[in-house]
């Protein structure tokens, strides 16, 4: 692991709670009549997930969560995805959303709603806290995200490096040191 040099400040936590209101409003209106399960990406989404499920107003809205790991170094995705840990409920003929902290090359999350629709999802959507677009590989349908990035490797708010830094409660950009 290379060491990290600097954080820069990208998004505070002002900023991304001021997002994650928008959001919330916008599911509540959208899944007004629905059977929403909303799915939380594990580890990453976890802050993420947590604001935006108090955000959301909707009485009967269950919450689930899968954990979804891909082989390859710490920054890349190597497109091998393994279920970990799976969702519990079922999820025949209900209304999806994939709460994600993070899309990239989409290969993650391609194959987190294939698996969705696998389980009998009626219908799969997904919002994202950030949409990284710049080594985008699948095309993925983004219905909701709080904040596009084209460059640079963040953290923060759920995301890590190596592990570290998840806890932040706002997304920083990583400087390592030799670069
Ligand atoms: P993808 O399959 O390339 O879209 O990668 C998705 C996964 O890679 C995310 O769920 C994250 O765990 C990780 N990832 C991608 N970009 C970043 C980043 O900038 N910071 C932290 N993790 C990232
Ligand atoms: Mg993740």
């Amino acid at each position: 692991m290379q060491q990290v040099k600097e954080l820069i400040p990208r998004f505070t936590k002002e900023q991304l709670q001021e997002r994650v209101s928008a959001l919330g409003q916008a599911i509540s209106a959208d899944y007004k009549d629905k059977d929403l399960v909303c799915v939380c990406i594990l580890k990453g989404a976890i802050p993420f997930f947590a604001d935006l499920i108090r955000a959301i107003d909707h009485e009967t809205m269950c919450i689930d969560t899968l954990r979804a790991t891909s082989y390859g170094n710490s920054d890349t995705s190597s497109g091998v995805v393994k279920f970990v840990k799976d969702v519990e409920l079922d999820l025949k003929g209900r209304d999806v959303l994939i709460v994600e902290d993070v899309v990239d090359s989409g290969l993650t999350m391609k194959e987190i709603v294939q698996h969705m629709h696998d389980l009998g999802a009626a219908s799969v959507k997904i919002a994202v806290c950030i949409d990284k677009r710049e080594r985008r590989e699948v095309e993925v349908d983004i219905a909701y995200s709080c904040y596009q990035l084209n460059e640079g490797f963040i953290v923060g708010y759920g995301l890590d490096y190596a592990e570290h830094y998840r806890q932040l409660d706002g997304i920083y950009e990583v400087v390592l040191a030799n670069s």
